[in-house]
């Protein structure tokens, strides 16, 4: 059964009446450009076939009624004069409401409706569903409320939920990269003016995610780490941020930066600096280069940047030797998975191979799939 079908008869199930639309947005996938968004550098992800959706219908009663398959139990009702975020097992809720509330502080008048989130994006595993939710929220508020939103206007509603809602400091990679995917391609972004350039990705490529299964619970906590080092690195510099920065300014100013501070610092001038040669790798079709620039970025990540787990670093090791073109974390880190670019032709048989080789030397076990480029959320 396809999600839309299963979307709208869990809608048809929970609420008793039929929905009137369903708006479906994909994950995504970060190609390289790895924590510095939030820096305002260069990310360079793409939005893939898996996907939430969301059934909806506009209710006349001031409130929203939301349920998702990936949680159960009975539908939460929140009224619209009384939008603020909740705890413990309701907290999914949180991207739902703030984005309704979002909207609302932008002006909008928001109609209430009742919706149901279904899919196949795993939730957690560095896909994005968080994105992917806040973007069918997004749609089905200006579908209710008779708005529309450009897909950049959208995504910065949705990081600010995001960040006041769910308590997640992100950049807008993660929003970007779900409402404006483009079939085939992936997104050259700067994070700086927010110019998106598509870049056609090779069709002799496939693009293998493997999750790990892991998400280490430092994960949250360390991300603010990681904000914090980089605008205290910034400062030093006297730069508003890293993007300013160059590997020369940086590498002058070691003493005065400190360890910690100067690696930190180098991780976001370098990765920056590797999209740009990764785009130019992409255009020629230079494989070793491509290669070579992911291991950099997850070295970087790695040692400089210190995100990354002992279950990426023995996945990305595995893959090189198993066949892939290249391979690094992707994602947050501590956990989550590995994006790896594999010939089209050998893609089953790597995903069965690192299945199995990390299962039988670190008895595990891991998922792999294969994931393509895949136009942005929209309604169905
Ligand atoms: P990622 O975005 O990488 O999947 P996050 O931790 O940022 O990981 O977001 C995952 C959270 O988003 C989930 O824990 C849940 O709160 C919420 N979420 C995402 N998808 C769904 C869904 N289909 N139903 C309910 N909550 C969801
Ligand atoms: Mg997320």
């Amino acid at each position: 059964m396809s999600i839309s079908t299963s979307c709208q008869q869990n809608f048809s199930k929970v609420f008793g009446r039929e929905s009137l639309i369903v708006a479906r947005s994909p994950g995504r996938v970060n190609l390289i450009g790895e924590h510095v968004d939030y820096q305002l550098g260069w990310v360079m992800p793409f939005a893939v076939d898996r996907y939430i959706e969301c059934a909806a219908a506009a209710l006349v009663e001031p409130e929203i009624r939301i349920w998702s398959s990936s949680i159960g139990g009975a539908p939460l009702r929140i009224a619209l004069n009384d939008l603020r975020a909740l705890d413990g097992s309701d907290s999914w809720a949180n991207y739902v409401i703030g984005v309704v509330a979002k909207y609302a502080e932008a002006g909008v008048e928001v109609t209430g409706f009742e919706s149901v989130i279904d899919g196949n994006l795993p939730l957690g595993a560095g896909l994005s569903s968080s994105a992917a939710l806040e973007a069918v929220t997004a749609l089905v508020v200006e579908n209710v409320s008779g708005t529309a939103k450009s897909p950049s206007d959208r995504s910065k509603l949705c990081q600010a939920a995001e960040h006041d809602f769910a308590g997640v400091p992100c950049g807008l990679m993660d929003q970007l990269a779900v409402n404006h995917g483009r079939v085939g391609h992936a997104l050259m972004i700067d994070c700086r003016d927010l110019t998106l350039t598509p870049l056609p990705l090779p069709e002799e490529l496939s693009y293998v995610m493997v999750n790990s299964g892991v998400r280490h619970a430092l994960a949250d906590g360390e991300y603010a780490k990681r904000k914090a080092d980089c605008e205290a690195a910034a400062s030093m510099l006297e730069v508003t941020t890293l993007r300013e920065a160059t590997l020369p300014v940086v590498n002058a100013a070691r003493e005065s930066l400190g360890d910690r501070l100067y690696r930190r610092a180098r991780h976001v001038v370098t990765e920056n600096a590797r999209v740009e040669h990764f785009a130019e790798a992409l255009t020629s079709g230079n494989r070793t280069a491509l290669g070579q620039l992911m291991a950099a970025s997850h070295a970087s990540l790695r040692d400089d940047y210190e995100v990354s787990c002992s279950e990426l670093d023995l996945l990305v090791e595995m893959a090189s030797r198993l066949g892939a073109v290249g391979s690094r974390m992707t994602g947050g880190g501590f956990g989550g998975c590995t994006i790896n670019l594999v010939p089209r032709d050998d893609a089953a048989r790597f995903c069965e191979d690192i299945c199995r080789t990390y299962r039988e030397t670190h008895g595990q076990s891991v998922e792999a799939f294969t994931v393509a480029p895949v136009d942005g959320a929209a309604i169905l």
